[in-house]
């Protein structure tokens, strides 16, 4: 175990995100670090790969810089780096809710619960948790009972919520992500809305598995992180799988992104329904003509027209 993964993120007033994020990546470039972080005016979030010592000076660097007070890296081992590439991008917002009046989670946000606090009162009847994620993410793992919001993108979670307020009225309510950094804005934004008690999983999905209390407990499946190894185990207790296959909804946990570079959609897949359907979520992405699994493995008409015929036999049944 020489490699360390490190998730982070801090809200904190950066006066010149580009500037910044252009110094920041010469920074991590001299350390030899590899990962992705967003920067703008109102913080940072990144995931970053590299060795021990490599992580450690990224780290002290980071804690001794003002602007940075208080920041928490979650560690995790590994065995080599995490992404192929270092990028520092500036960005206009580190998370995007779309809300009329942006929120300030420095100012307005819900009430920090730990991780054993939150596996004991997300048993209690009053209390409904949401997660905060995508559809893709909950998918291949989430909390037992966890309501997820039919939407397709973070920034239409507002207005679910408000066509949903008669079931979370008087409520407790829970919220919880990946790493918190989504949390923070929407937590502080139903308390805004009215909502009196929201709370937040501190430290996200990924602080709660590693809890010496909480263990994971009550998380089914995998969290699906946003580096090279797609999820990671969080239940040590009663680990189960909950991803299912796109095509055949088998047991999975294994993800592709659709061949047809206009969809991209991500699904769950086997290998072998991934070269069945010639790696499209759909039958017109699988004979979409920039198919990228078509052009890797270098399929000619008469092989597609074959693999397109079983697929269209299926596909109506
Ligand atoms: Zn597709």
């Amino acid at each position: 175990m020489e490699y360390r993964i490190l998730l982070y993120y801090h809200y904190t007033s950066i006066a010149e995100p580009a500037e910044f994020a252009k110094e920041h990546l010469a920074f991590c470039k001299s350390l030899q670090l590899k990962g992705r972080i967003l920067v703008a005016s109102e913080g940072i979030n990144g995931t970053v790969s590299g060795t021990v010592e490599q992580t450690n000076a990224y780290m002290e660097a980071m804690k001794a810089d003002p602007l940075f007070q208080g920041i928490v890296f979650k560690i995790d081992e590994s065995e080599t780096h995490a992404f192929k590439k270092m990028h520092v991008r500036p960005r206009a917002e580190l998370v995007n809710l779309s809300l009329e009046d942006d929120i300030n989670p420095r100012e307005l946000t819900g009430r920090y619960v730990e991780p054993a606090e939150f596996y004991e009162q997300m048993q209690q009847d009053d209390t409904i948790v949401i997660d905060a994620r995508n559809t893709y993410e909950y998918d291949v793992g989430h909390f037992e009972g966890a309501i997820r919001p039919d939407i397709e993108s973070f920034r239409e979670l507002p207005e679910w919520i408000r066509e949903n307020r008669d079931m979370l009225e008087g409520k407790r309510i829970l919220t919880y992500c990946t790493g918190g950094i989504r949390c923070e804005k929407f937590s502080g934004w139903l308390v805004r809305e009215g909502f009196e008690d929201v709370g937040q999983l501190h430290g996200g999905i990924v602080t709660y598995g590693k809890d010496p209390v909480a263990k994971g407990q009550l998380w089914k499946g995998q969290c699906y992180v946003f580096d090279e190894r797609l999820v990671v185990p969080i239940n040590q207790v009663d680990p189960s799988i909950v991803g299912k296959d796109h095509f055949t909804g088998e047991p999975c946990e294994r993800y592709i992104n659709c061949a047809n570079p206009e969809c991209n959609k991500q699904i769950l897949c086997s290998e072998e329904n991934e070269h069945k359907h010639m790696g499209g979520c759909t039958p017109a992405c699988s004979e979409h003509p920039r198919n990228m699994y078509v052009a890797k493995h270098g399929l000619n008409a008469e092989e597609i027209a074959a693999r397109m015929e079983i697929i269209l036999a299926e596909a109506v049944h």
